[in-house]
């Protein structure tokens, strides 16, 4: 959050984040040109948080404990073996011919040797099973002509790329598009970078039509497509400008290969005059570059002629469908085609579209209590045409805090709401899958065709986002799907908001990885206590086959506590071997060859180990934690070929590198005052991850602890490396069997759950708009492009945006979402994700089109990155003011009839209630005793979770359960799911005769009444009285009684809605979770916080000032 937007908002800030203004691109700002995170280091993950968020200088990292260590002589010193039983113990003689290798890597000075990454300074090649990587076939060349690069994919960022470029490595892996190549900033030099793409593609060009014989014309952007009227923009279109010939070449990512036939490079550009010419016969095509220039503007006398349209106050609607109304096109689409140009503007639809009227009602919050709607809140439509919003992304992918975008940034400044996206782009779904050699982009920005292009012809469409004009290449006349030809816009591009492609070769900067998944597991004395590693192993027995992947997928092991541990699984081995190093300042692989083995092929040695962990430490006395050493042992045994890493930990680590102290102080947990230590005590685990990223390496990390283990400083290692936390507070296998469970049902999801690897993700939107801060688990890598060495189905992104240029000629504006990456399987993958918005101009349409949810998400991610950055109740101010501001902007230029009272629009009826529950949230409360570590993780979660879930934290669910009933309830694979109301969240809805179920996302409380009902305790509890409810129950038990079935349907259905197992705490009156129930509910009063009906006391005091 940039701390300026909420500082405008309290009337003083300067560059605020969301009402600011000309977005400085932070990103940009933190990466010099072509600098590696190795310099400034500012991975730009909050970007706007920069000043504070480095807590350790650079410097420390350099001289730090991080550094190679010469190798050495402690080869020797591979300790005894412990007292456990050990499996077996490498022959001391041995070891050294493994370490050779070793001694290569700490050649390079220290800090060079970081900044190189440390693939590099680990064994050569040799070591690096993958034979094939050296040996790719020339498919994968990537075309990029850039020099080799020791990295393959790896982040520009991240990776010393400098230094490492002109470093011999094997030409193999193309130059890792690093930064550099990513969006010249203004200053840098692009050209050498980009060499013109290659043309290799034309050749397949069949020769067909007129098309492409056109006349070649100038370079790329230049000039052919006139750009659309406004192109001329300033920065965006500097740096487009720039950029197209970048990126085609570059890098890896969606980025743009150079494949794209769009990019059919040279020849395009003037070459419209003749194609249009050629292609007479079919239609008239203007004058060249008419069209674009047509596009924007407003048919004269529009307006007028609209009038009538039911609201008015749509401009959205006319938005939508002027294109069609203005034109005349060459080329007349099918109806129901694709694209704004081919919107039929059925009035009809249009105005039943237009649902305004209800999210504009004005509410007075002071009188109207009861303002849930019965169910879950839905994610509003946006006002467009029925057609197009047919075919728009689903809200569960993509959704917009605005659905209707401000045409100037001076209009959302007015508004005093936020402008961003909610992302959840690798959702688990069943989408459309084409695979093609021809994976159409536009040239000059890259993005991919989508349904709201439009065709100015049949061989001509006009992007979305940059309005260029295209060609259509000659392959994608033929649809595969109708089997037909001469129907482009039938092709399931253009026909689906959400698409995934098969990649051809010029998207792999190597060849695509195999699945790695590399454990690496505490054992200490602690971790034994806790029982987790027995839970683990069983868990990993049973989905051994699940794991994604194919026949290369490689597993390994690390175990460590103040040693670590190596396991030789090599095939042909009798037992899994053991290896001991117990020089944690100077970690080496001991075998480097035979950590990582293929699972089919050596399959039972991975099961024997998982057998005999749990018991190998059974009687340890190890108290130490050398987590840091672990963690870069585990990140050089992935470094050739990128994986996963798996990293459980249950105490804080208190030994070697990245040693951490305890920072809480447990008198402190309920201070009203600012909460200290939110960010990172060191910046190891920062500077690790992003050594991964650049290595394609992600971190998870299962924190399973009782005590304080600085989540702050652990988390960094998963939140840069693109992985995720998850916490087990006071995990014991004995005394919390929920925790327990979760812990098991979480580890399936996650074992088993979809993954893909070597990931990026760029969003782009229509010029004009700019996006400037992201929040989730990643590095940014340039300033648009998201490094995500994993990406799963359960994470969340968010992006703020700000609008640069004044959207005055556009009807409607577009974002796309690209996310490549390769498969379980080894296929190189693209998944595009495209939504379309429509463009109003006036204030109480931009209020009409608040989505709330997505508004407040928003706002939790933007307070979480202000807590840390300046402090806690900084973050709280800024929240609170968020909702005065926009309430008052409202009041004050939104609302025709000035009334008495504290209003809003319907749309945002619950802003104030959503605001009030972040402030009670555990990551922002304050006055409540909360954990360190437990309000560390909320944030993360806020942060990290697809905003559906990020809500049930926010604001839980609240049903009754002991009068439930068949009415309305829905039926799913013959399964009846009674749909209860949804409650208010105030003790007043609560009676002593029900029971009651809260619902906040990871967790779940049945409160049962001390008078409830006796049917419902026998009927549903299986218990005979209230006072037989068993203390610490999680569990429904299945009986055969409707009342049962329905309350077990219910809670499993709710379940079933989320990836991760929330677990259920059956509680009484007297329970000691009792509190935590109490505490969510929002609306009341507590000791240290408002109730909402004072909150709305206060809003309107404040609004009315
Ligand atoms: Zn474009």
């Amino acid at each position: 959050m940039s701390t300026a937007g909420f500082n405008s908002q309290n009337g003083t800030g300067t560059g605020q984040t969301y009402t600011n203004g000309p977005s400085q691109n932070p990103v940009a700002l933190q990466q010099p040109p072509g600098v590696g995170y190795g310099m400034n280091h500012q991975p730009a993950y909050n970007p706007m948080q920069t000043k504070v968020l480095g807590p350790p200088s650079p410097a420390l990292y350099a001289s730090g404990p991080y550094q190679p260590v010469p190798p050495g002589p402690q080869l020797g010193s591979y300790p005894p073996p412990p007292a456990q039983p050990l499996l077996t113990r490498p022959p001391i003689g041995v070891l050294p011919s493994h370490t050779p290798p070793q001694s290569a890597s700490p050649g390079p000075g220290p800090r060079q040797a970081q900044a190189t990454p440390p693939a590099q300074a680990t064994p050569p090649p040799p070591a690096v099973t993958s034979t094939s990587y050296y040996t790719g076939p020339p498919a994968w060349q990537y075309a990029a002509p850039r020099g080799p690069a020791p990295n393959h994919v790896n982040p520009a960022a991240a990776a010393p790329p400098h230094m490492s470029h002109g470093s011999a490595q094997p030409p193999g892996p193309g130059a890792p598009p690093t930064s550099i190549h990513g969006y010249p900033q203004p200053g840098t030099a692009p050209p050498p970078m980009n060499p013109p793409p290659p043309h290799t593609y034309q050749p397949n060009r069949p020769a067909y039509g007129p098309p492409p014989t056109a006349p070649p014309a100038g370079p790329p952007g230049a000039t052919g497509t006139p750009p659309p009227p406004k192109v001329d923009a300033q920065s965006w279109g500097a740096a487009s400008s720039a950029r197209p010939p970048t990126e085609p070449d570059t890098q890896e990512g969606d980025v743009e290969c150079p494949g794209d036939v769009a990019g059919n490079g040279p020849q395009a550009p003037n070459s419209y005059n003749h194609v249009d010419n050629r292609m007479a016969g079919a239609a008239q095509p203007g004058p060249p570059g008419r069209h674009l220039g047509h596009y924007p503007s407003l048919p004269p006398g529009y307006q007028n002629t609209l009038a009538p349209p039911p609201s008015s106050l749509h401009p959205a609607l006319q938005a939508a469908t002027q294109p069609y109304i203005q034109g005349p096109q060459p080329y007349q689409q099918q109806p129901g085609g694709p694209g704004p140009d081919q919107l039929s503007p059925s009035m009809a639809a249009m105005s039943l579209q237009s649902g305004t009227p209800e999210a504009l009602r004005v509410v007075n919050l002071l009188q109207e209590r009861n303002l849930l709607p019965p169910a879950p809140v839905p994610a509003p439509t946006p006002c467009l045409t029925q057609d197009l919003q047919k075919l728009n992304c689903s809200p569960e992918v993509f959704r917009c805090t605005l659905t209707s975008i401000p045409q100037t940034q001076s209009l959302l400044n007015k508004a005093k709401l936020p402008l961003g996206l909610l992302l959840h782009p690798f959702k688990d779904l069943s989408l459309p899958v084409v695979t093609s050699s021809t994976i159409v982009r536009c040239r000059s920005c890259r993005t991919y065709i989508n349904p709201f292009v439009s065709f100015l012809d049949q061989r001509r469409w006009k992007c979305n986002l940059c309005y260029r004009v295209n060609d259509v290449p000659e392959e994608f006349m033929y649809n595969p799907v109708s089997r037909s030809y001469g129907e482009p816009h039938k092709r399931p591009e253009v026909q689906n908001a959400t698409i995934e492609f098969i990649a051809p070769s010029e998207y792999m900067l190597r060849p695509p990885q195999p699945a790695v998944y590399l454990f690496v597991l505490d054992v200490s004395h602690n971790a034994v206590e806790t029982g987790y590693l027995s839970v683990f192993c069983q868990s990993l027995l049973d989905n051994i086959n699940a794991l994604p992947g194919d026949s290369r997928t490689k597993v390994g092991f690390i175990t460590f506590d103040s040693t670590i541990h190596f396991y030789n699984l090599q095939e042909g081995l009798s037992q899994p071997q053991m290896l001991i190093v117990s020089d944690i300042e100077d970690i080496f692989l001991p075998t480097p060859d035979s950590l990582l083995v293929n699972l089919n092929e050596c399959k039972e040695l991975v099961q024997d180990l998982l057998k005999s962990l749990p018991n190998l430490f059974e009687k340890t006395m190890e108290t130490q934690s050398a987590l840091g050493s672990a963690l870069q042992a585990a990140f050089k045994l992935l470094s050739p070929t990128g994986g996963r890493m798996s990293v459980f930990q249950t105490q804080l680590p208190n030994l070697g590198v990245g040693a951490l102290q305890s920072r809480e102080d447990p008198n402190q947990r309920a201070s009203a005052k600012d909460v200290q230590h939110l960010s990172p005590a060191t910046d190891f685990y920062k500077k690790l991850a992003l050594d991964c990223s650049g290595q394609q390496v992600a971190v998870d990390l299962f924190l399973l602890s009782a005590q304080y283990c600085d989540l702050a400083s652990l988390g960094c290692i998963s939140r840069f490396s693109a992985g995720s936390v998850y916490y087990y507070p006071s995990y014991h296998h004995q005394h919390n069997p929920a925790q327990v469970e979760r812990f098991q049902r979480d580890l399936k999801r996650y074992l088993t759950r979809k993954i893909g690897f070597e990931a990026v993700m760029r969003i782009r939107c229509t010029k004009g708009l700019s996006i400037h801060t992201f929040h989730g688990n990643f590095f940014v890598r340039s300033t648009d492009l998201l490094s995500l060495p994993n990406v799963n189905p359960d994470a969340g992104f968010a992006v703020q945006m700000s609008i640069e240029e004044n959207l005055d000629d556009m009807q409607v504006v577009s974002f796309q979402a690209a996310l490549l990456y390769t498969s379980s399987k080894g296929e190189r993958r693209i998944r595009v994700h495209t939504m379309c918005l429509p463009v109003v101009s006036s204030l109480s349409d931009v209020f009409a089109g608040a989505d709330v949810q997505a508004v407040t998400g928003l706002l939790a991610c933007m307070a979480v990155d202000r807590s840390v950055t300046s402090s806690l109740s900084d973050a709280r101010d800024a929240m609170t003011n968020a909702a005065i501001d926009s309430l008052s902007s409202y009041r004050q230029s939104a609302l025709t009839i000035q009334q008495p009272g504290l209003l809003a629009p319907a749309c945002l009826r619950l802003f104030p209630l959503y605001i009030l529950a972040l402030l009670k949230q555990k990551a922002f409360r304050t006055g409540t005793s909360t954990r360190l570590d437990e309000r560390v993780f909320a944030m993360y979660q806020l942060k990290y979770q697809p905003l559906a879930f990020a809500m049930l934290m926010i604001h839980p669910a609240l049903y009754r359960l002991d009068d439930l009933s068949d009415e309305g309830a829905l039926n799913i694979n013959e399964r009846t799911i009674p749909q209860p109301r949804v409650l208010q969240l105030s003790v007043e809805k609560l009676s002593r005769e029900g029971a009651f179920l809260m619902d906040a996302g990871l967790v779940m409380y049945l409160w049962i009444g001390r008078n409830c009902h006796q049917n419902f305790l026998s009927q549903v509890l299986g218990v005979s009285s209230y006072a037989a409810v068993p203390e610490k129950l999680c569990l429904l038990p299945e009986l055969d009684t409707a009342e049962s079935q329905r309350t077990r349907a219910l809670v499993s259905w709710l379940r079933d809605q989320r990836p991760f197992f929330p677990s259920l705490h059956i509680i009484r009156d007297e329970s000691q979770l009792k509190p935590h129930f109490m505490q969510n509910m929002i609306e009341d009063r507590t000791e240290s916080a408002l109730s909402y009906y004072e909150f709305l006391l206060h809003l309107q005091q404040q609004i009315s000032k």
